[in-house]
């Protein structure tokens, strides 16, 4: 446990995460059904990358007609997703542009949540870009590669190809698991887990 970094606050901070599609937004959507405010990092970044914002302009800039959509004022993802997952470095350059707006987003809900007894932070990049420091405790959501990959191919209509692209630009699971406080079996069939969380929520494991 030493090397893990806590929020040692009075508030509950669960930090959700795992590798894409493993099923965090399942469970996140769970914990709000358990009335429990969920503040999602993708969302941030979606709403960062908004028409008119400084992080669209600056990747209008970077990229040029390439990612502007053809159907509305704001981008084309789909193009950005692929320049970013095709080149390590472009990925580098638009998450330095990200990263800032969602830790500033971060604290403005967690201001905002503050009477609260527990909250969620669901965040897919979690110990990579350092995040865990907001949390009182952090959950892996783990299944296998194979149906991490299948879910993925399924859900967002990849390749093959694309969906490995994405699988690697994440630590891998295990070295997540490695770094967590508790890890979710989202092996079985949906919401399988169910009995898990629920311990994990109403009697949770002391930590050290
Ligand atoms: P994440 O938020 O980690 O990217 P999601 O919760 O969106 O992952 O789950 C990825 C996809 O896999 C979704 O389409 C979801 O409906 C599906 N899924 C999640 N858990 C299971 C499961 N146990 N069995 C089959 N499909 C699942």
């Amino acid at each position: 446990m030493s090397e893990r970094q806590r929020w040692e606050g009075r508030q509950r901070r669960i930090g959700l995460t795992g590798g894409i599609a493993s099923g965090k937004s399942s469970v996140g959507h769970f914990l709000e059904q358990q009335g429990i405010a969920v503040l999602d990092a993708d969302l941030y970044a979606h709403e960062a990358l908004a028409p008119g914002t400084p992080a669209t302009r600056a990747v209008l800039e970077r990229y040029g007609v390439k990612v502007q959509s053809e159907l509305s004022e704001g981008l084309d993802r789909a193009a950005l997703g692929s320049i970013v997952f095709n080149d390590p470095q472009e990925r580098t350059w638009l998450e330095s542009q990200l990263h800032p707006l969602v830790r500033q987003r971060f604290d403005q809900e967690l201001q905002t949540h503050v009477g609260e007894s527990v909250v969620a932070l669901m965040i897919p990049l979690l110990f990579e870009t350092g995040l865990e420091s907001l949390c009182s405790e952090v959950w892996v959501v783990y299944c296998s590669p194979t149906q991490q990959r299948q879910r993925l191919i399924t859900r967002n209509q990849l390749s093959l190809e694309e969906a490995e692209q994405r699988i690697r630009a994440q630590w891998p699971t295990d070295r997540k698991i490695e770094l967590a406080d508790s890890v979710i079996e989202n092996r079985g069939f949906p919401q399988s887990w169910t009995s898990q969380v629920r311990e994990l929520l109403y009697a949770p494991p002391q930590l050290d």
